[in-house]
């Protein structure tokens, strides 16, 4: 679990991934699992695992497998800062506004991170009308507080610089919760999956995509570099098994193995694939689930549709509150995650 924290407290939003490149970076190379370890001109992050086959077999034109986790995650950059030093941030990924109030941020700059608050603009409870007190805010209401002179802000912070909410790693219960689980997860389970192998007759390039929370930028431009045959996507799906929401709707369910997404409005993953996967889980007595979640897309969508189409599934784990500060995952679905992935690789 370090390295799932550490992944989920290095801030890094759409555009601005280098810290959590040079994370997995070190760690890759460390590893001593990859045979080279490149970065493309968008910031996509690729490691390449070649073929290992069991002694006193070879493997001419091994098949090559992308898989691939974006590592950006949701947070704003700097659109503006007013006279009094207040900052006005641009969202890069979807946010539901009720669920930003009163938030501590993380702004950080080219000279070091400043602690912040964000809240809507406004009057407080005590004082609000009976009107604004039912108004949901919109991004642009929001501002954050650094707490410094007008003059300091101005200096210390420039339009573009990165800001994300600050939501600390912890275990509960079952489950780990924090922020950004969607997709430090992913990228975490990539890489569980690859030292776990023994041997293995696939090439495997595993892709750290950037830019996925606006619009699946990265991956297209990863995929068209690697030509790869079969595409997996590593990311994370809802899991609204929570009060409020009826069960037809749950789209996932947490602690019942790795989530398998049929389908979402993004893409259709390739059945066979579907079914392989499944026939692994079985064989290896790992849990998995099919999943369909009708609104949202995820990287495999460009992995699919790049050069002449490429075979393609998408992988979640079933995320409880995702896009927000105590994202969930439980424990067992981490476990079939990874598993499942060696296990599937270890078959082709
Ligand atoms: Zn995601």
């Amino acid at each position: 679990m370090e390295l799932l924290k550490t992944l989920t407290q290095t801030p890094s939003v759409p555009g601005r991934e280098s810290r959590i490149r040079a994370v997995l970076e070190d760690y890759l190379n460390a590893s001593g699992c990859f045979d080279e370890i490149e970065i493309d001109s968008m910031g996509n992050l690729i490691a390449v695992r070649r073929a290992r086959p069991e002694p006193d077999t070879v493997v001419s034109n091994p098949l090559r497998v992308m898989l691939a986790a974006h590592m950006d995650q949701i947070g704003f950059l700097v659109r503006h800062i007013d006279d009094n030093g207040y900052v006005r941030v641009n969202p890069v990924g979807g946010f539901d506004t009720r669920n930003l109030f009163a938030r501590k941020v993380r702004v950080c700059t080219g000279e070091g991170d400043l602690p912040g608050v964000m809240n809507p603009s406004g009057r407080p409870i005590h004082i609000a009308t009976d009107d604004e007190k039912k108004k949901v805010p919109v991004i642009s209401d929001f501002f954050i507080d650094l707490g410094m002179e007008a003059e300091a802000v101005q200096s210390r912070v420039r339009i573009g610089d990165m800001v994300v909410l600050d939501g600390p790693f912890q275990e509960v219960g079952d489950y780990v919760a924090s922020q950004c689980l969607d997709n430090r997860v992913g990228c975490w389970a990539q890489i569980r999956a690859i030292e776990n192998l023994t041997y293995h007759n696939c090439d495997i390039y595993a892709a750290f995509t950037v830019q996925e929370e606006v619009g699946l930028r990265g991956a297209m431009p990863a995929a068209f570099g690697i030509e790869p045959h079969i595409g997996v996507a590593c990311d994370t799906t809802l899991c609204c098994k929570t009060p409020g929401v009826p069960d037809e709707e749950r789209v996932s369910v947490a602690g019942a193995g790795l989530a398998l997404h049929v389908m979402d409005s993004s893409m259709i993953s390739d059945i066979g694939l579907i079914e392989d996967f499944e026939a692994v889980a079985v064989k290896n007595n790992i849990k998995s689930q099919r999943a369909i979640l009708p609104r949202g897309g995820q990287d495999g969508a460009m992995i699919q549709r790049s050069r002449g189409g490429v075979r393609t599934i998408a992988l979640a784990c079933p995320i409880k509150y995702i896009h927000t500060v105590t994202e969930m995952a439980h424990r067992d679905d981490l476990e079939a995650y990874h598993r499942l992935l060696t296990a599937w690789l270890t078959s082709l």
